[in-house]
């Protein structure tokens, strides 16, 4: 007999897709794998043959939440996304949905980052921050996901103006595009990506941790959450940053000092977030 308990959680990034499962009736998950993608497209190839070995152990799915790195409409359309511009114009919900007969729920990969959260830190409020390919954040309250008038509430990618380079969104000097300068990533033959050059390591820190703590006294989080392949895989920079920014803090403010963490589930929290909003197991408002 089917069990309708399966929900599929992908998360696309700019060079892999990290896939789970979660299985409602157990509130447990299974890190399925990460997958080197070229194109976009090739997300709907690995969905459909993930989806057919499910059906092969007879786990019927009742729901697939998808990440993707970039700004959504309400509809599921991908407006704006510098890192999978083959996305843009594309109504994904109605692709995944034609494939797979399964309406998905689509998110911003930060803010599916920050619903895995609300699993940990319940009441707290949250805010998550995540580096790699790309620059993304986004906040939780009270178990759920802020979304905003344009779902992408707390989103530091692409603002300031830090540096002369021009960003992929058309801006000079945003936040995101000046840290993709400072510290270069390059994508081995594994597709994970990596540190081409630690040159202005020092300067990258500084700013990171500037950004971070104007940001934490906007919003003012019980906790901060680093995540990303940028932090998952370099434990020097998530203590440089953690360690920078909290000296940053004026005096008064540091005994109410935020908490800094390492991501639930490091670099596969976006996938198991997104199977967590399909699930409903985690809202937004
Ligand atoms: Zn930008």
């Amino acid at each position: 007999m089917f069990e309708p308990t399966t929900y599929v959680g992908l998360d696309l990034g700019g060079s892999r897709l990290k896939l789970v499962d979660y299985r409602q009736s157990e509130d447990s998950f299974e890190r399925v794998g990460s997958f080197p993608i070229g194109e976009a497209d090739e997300m709907l190839d690995c969905l459909d043959s993930h989806l057919s070995e499910l059906a092969g152990r007879k786990l019927a799915v009742s729901g697939i939440g998808i990440g993707v790195p970039g700004l959504l409409s309400p509809k599921g359309e991908v407006l704006y996304s510098p890192h999978r511009p083959e996305l843009i114009g594309i109504e994904l919900a109605t692709e995944v949905a034609s494939r797979t007969g399964i309406w998905p729920v689509i998110w911003n990969d930060a803010a599916c980052a920050a619903a895995a959260e609300c699993v940990k830190w319940g009441d707290r409020s949250v805010l998550v921050a995540n580096f790699g390919t790309g620059v993304g954040s986004a906040m939780a309250r009270s178990g759920t996901v802020t979304a905003g008038g344009s779902f992408a509430f707390g989103e530091l990618g692409h603002t300031g103006r830090y540096s002369k380079a021009r960003c992929a969104c058309g801006r000079i000097g945003c936040f995101e595009e000046t840290i993709r300068v400072m510290l270069p990533m390059g994508v081995d033959d594994d597709s994970e990506l990596h540190l081409t050059s630690k040159s202005s390591y020092g300067d990258a820190v500084e700013l990171i941790a500037s950004v971070l703590h104007d940001l934490v006294l906007v919003l003012d989080p019980h906790e901060l959450v680093l995540g990303g392949g940028l932090m998952a895989r370099l434990d020097q920079i998530f203590e440089d940053v953690s360690v920078r920014l909290l000296a940053e803090l004026s005096e008064h403010r540091r005994p109410i000092s935020v908490r800094i963490h390492k991501a639930i589930a490091d670099e596969y929290s976006g996938a198991m977030g997104a199977a967590l909003l399909a699930a409903r197991r985690v809202g937004y408002e």
